[in-house]
């Protein structure tokens, strides 16, 4: 448990990260640590330590006077990032990944859900197994031979379709070793279904399986009850869960189980939870914020996103001195981003929504992503007829960062994209602080673990 001093503590490096992330110049982010100046050059997503003297230099000039001084002392680069996207529908992008809604239908009424219970506001309903073929062979079609793709099957609950999983899955192995495609296959489950059966099938196909499970017992039986009662109560799935997911915990090798939190308001214990997963044997660990449901319910609001930094801060700090004494510490969010800030990852998009990326409704729909089935605003076209080029293009162009506001002028923008577009589109950008002092952290977290020799200096 987190003492009281522990939450203070918390509270007061959230408000110190928050006031840190605060946008200032939209192509330079200047920021002090308790070793020296930094700077993150915005194109690239290049890290710098800074003397004191350029410091000073940098933190008194004007826009254009940043610029000059950047390109005079090598911060700069080439432009990363295209000014406009697409214009040639030639050089629209193929899918090398789409995730199937094989059941349209779950057995949870979890409170937040954006499957409206699993169905998307239809009747509930499975992908037949005809439906679930012609998706796989659309993604393997734009694969290239020799390259990459990835299958994944969301739902609602997918394993409530089983049956048609499974042979879906033999199916695009077999269709992929013929065609020389690398495929890869995850699943996002609730863990009520799973079997041993379901264990083994998984290893066998080298599965990312990401389980739903929001904290400790009493927290995810409020957030994730059974639709079906107990003496008149819904039950909580929690003990289920925890029963199912061992025989998988345990064979994992080729397969890779991950447990994925939904933080709302009601389980924000984050570093308590992190500790306890960890234990339980999950591969990795990350927590995403509720930030849109289709009611409203259980959203997280602006005063309660700096509790969560703080919570995040205090989860990242118990892995930096993990790591510190080579201890494996899987906090996936944190992980995750030093390995794009490491990589100088400057991306245009938060993710391959649209792009590299789709999703296929029950019934054969192709939608910009899972969250999207059934919504009209993401629709891309059906596996009958293809993907809708036109739409694809036009999406593209809308949603490219440069074209979002505020994002052209912030200096997070080619680390984060600008934002889910579900969430962004529903509910506009009501966590960017949330997003800025994030990743303040970790790029300070990033400057303590990486050796001094091999940050650049200037
Ligand atoms: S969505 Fe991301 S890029 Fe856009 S303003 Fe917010 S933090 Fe910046
Ligand atoms: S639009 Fe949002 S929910 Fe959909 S893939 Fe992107 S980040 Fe995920």
């Amino acid at each position: 448990m987190l003492t009281d001093a522990d939450q203070i503590y918390a509270r007061a490096r959230a408000a110190e990260f928050w006031q840190k992330a605060a946008p200032r110049a939209a192509d330079l982010h200047l920021f002090r640590s308790q070793q020296s100046w930094h700077a993150l050059a915005v194109n690239g997503s290049q890290v710098f330590d800074l003397s004191e003297a350029l410091a000073q230099r940098l933190l008194m000039a004007d826009s254009a006077e940043q610029l000059a001084l950047m390109h005079q002392f090598g911060l700069d680069m080439r432009p990363q990032i295209e000014q406009r996207a697409y214009d040639d529908p030639n050089e629209l992008p193929r899918l090398h990944a789409l995730s199937l809604a094989i059941a349209q239908k779950c057995n949870l009424a979890c409170t937040y859900c954006y499957a409206e219970q699993g169905s998307f506001g239809e009747r509930p309903q499975n992908m037949d197994l005809a439906t679930a073929k012609a998706a796989v062979d659309l993604l393997l079609d734009q694969a290239k031979n020799g390259g990459n793709a990835n299958l994944a099957f969301l739902g609602g609950e997918p394993l409530a379709n089983r049956a048609d999983l499974r042979a879906c899955t033999e199916y695009a192995a077999a269709r992929a070793s013929a065609l020389g495609v690398a495929l890869t296959y995850s699943i996002t489950s609730n863990g009520t279904l799973l079997t041993p059966d379901d264990a083994e099938f998984f290893e066998r196909f080298a599965f990312a399986v990401t389980i739903s499970l929001d904290g400790g017992k009493q927290e995810h039986d409020q957030l994730r009850p059974f639709k079906s009662k107990a003496g008149g109560d819904l039950r909580g799935s929690f003990d289920r869960i925890v029963e199912r997911i061992q025989p998988l915990v345990s064979l994992q090798k080729r397969m890779q189980v991950s447990a994925r939190v939904t933080v709302t308001p009601h389980n924000q214990h984050l570093p308590e939870v992190l500790e306890q997963f960890i234990a339980m044997g999950f591969h990795s660990v990350g927590f995403s914020p509720m930030l849109r449901s289709p009611t409203g319910r259980d959203e997280l609001h602006a005063d309660q996103l700096q509790g969560l930094l703080g919570q995040m801060i205090a989860c990242g700090e118990r892995t930096e001195a993990a790591l510190r004494v080579g201890q494996r510490y899987p906090f996936a969010n944190l992980l995750n981003a030093l390995k794009e800030i490491g990589k100088g990852t400057h991306r245009p998009y938060p993710c391959g929504a649209g792009a590299g990326y789709m999703a296929v409704s029950a019934a054969g729909e192709l939608s910009a992503c899972h969250r999207f089935v059934g919504d009209a605003i993401g629709a891309m076209g059906t596996l009958r007829e293809g993907v809708d080029r036109a739409t694809q293009q036009r999406w593209l162009q809308q949603r490219h960062v440069h074209t979002q506001s505020p994002c052209k002028q912030c200096w997070a923008r080619y680390l984060c994209g600008g934002g889910c577009h579900h969430e962004v589109i529903a509910r506009g950008r009501t966590s960017c602080d949330y997003i800025r002092g994030w990743l303040q952290y970790c790029l300070e977290a990033y400057l303590r673990l990486t050796p001094q020799t091999q940050v650049k200096q200037r």
